[in-house]
């Protein structure tokens, strides 16, 4: 039943029930996460990501550790996708009879060790019986109200950039990377950044996830993007998910040097925000023009 649903369509009946109900949030369905409050110049942001074993993670061949790193660390980067500041975390688990307490000691290891680097606290959670391991965690940060980014902000005419290398994170990198939390902020920071997104499904899909919100056509050039060099092909690094890289828009005449001076890992530029009508497209190697197929990962 599940193969017939489609995760965007579903998020869209969400987001239309979700107007029937009562609230104030500044920002709610649709961005990487929720503004849910205000200060004079803060956000409060919210953010929950659901990983399930044999989806998003293998718990023999990554080990406990591992997974509860990875359980905090996709919510820590949906954070950095707004250039929030993560602050506390709360954490549901399911967990199947297979487990033992070494492993549930060595997950929260992994979660409490990725906690302290980012000084996120732990303030509580649920725990449940299920038939595989899952892991919900939802994470609340905060942002300067100025600097806040959205996907929706991209401009006609903005510089298309990512941090980091795409492709092949099946490898290793979907538990180890980092969440580009300090990235994001320092780019914030010092450059006049249009939107932002973290690449989780895969670049030919985050890209329009960018362009729908914003209102716009892009266009990539195949012969600029990062290939890791764990990614099997070129196509990989368009179509492969949980890269957990930034995607951001910026003016055409930000310097790619000063870019990459200022932030810690490299940073590319891969294409350009056109207008609505010209559609989303790569510029394969070739030249020739295609339009760029949401290739990305799709969980049903
Ligand atoms: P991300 O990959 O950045 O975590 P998603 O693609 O999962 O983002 O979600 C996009 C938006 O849809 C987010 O605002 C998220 O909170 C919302 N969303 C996803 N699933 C649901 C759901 N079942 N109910 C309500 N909102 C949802
Ligand atoms: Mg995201």
């Amino acid at each position: 039943m599940m193969k017939s649903l489609d995760e965007f369509k579903i998020i869209d009946v969400a987001k239309k029930n979700s107007t029937h109900s009562p609230g104030k949030a500044v920002l709610g369905i649709g961005d990487d996460c929720a503004i849910i409050d205000h200060s004079k110049d803060r956000y409060t942001l919210a953010t929950i990501d659901m990983l399930i074993e044999g989806v998003h993670f293998n718990l023999k061949e990554a080990g406990a550790y591992r997974v509860g790193r990875k359980a905090l660390a996709v919510s820590l980067s949906d954070i950095a996708a707004m250039a929030g500041t993560p602050k506390y975390a709360l954490l549901s688990l399911g967990i199947p009879a297979y487990i033992d307490m070494e492993d549930i000691s060595d997950f929260y290891k992994g979660f409490t060790d990725l906690a302290s680097q980012f000084s996120v606290q732990l303030i509580g959670g649920d725990t449940n019986n299920s038939e595989k391991l899952i892991c919900d965690t939802c994470v609340i940060g905060e942002s300067a109200i100025r600097k806040t980014m959205r996907r929706s902000g991209a401009k006609i005419g903005d510089a298309i950039f990512v941090t980091g290398e795409l492709g092949g994170s099946i490898k290793g990198k979907q538990y180890d990377f980092t969440p580009r939390v300090e990235e994001a902020r320092k780019l914030v920071d010092l450059f006049d950044i249009h939107s932002m997104i973290d690449i989780s499904d895969g670049l030919s899909s985050d890209l329009q996830h960018v362009t729908a919100s914003s209102k716009t056509g892009a266009e990539i050039y195949e012969a600029s993007l990062p290939v890791s060099k764990e990614a099997v092909s070129k196509e990989a690094a368009l179509s492969d998910g949980e890269d957990f890289e930034l995607l951001f828009t910026a003016s055409e005449d930000i310097s790619d040097r000063e870019l990459n001076e200022s932030c810690a890992v490299q940073v590319t530029r891969i294409g350009k925000i056109r207008e609505y009508s010209k559609g989303v497209t790569i510029v394969r190697a070739s030249g020739m023009r295609e339009v760029l197929r949401k290739t990305g990962y799709r969980h049903f």
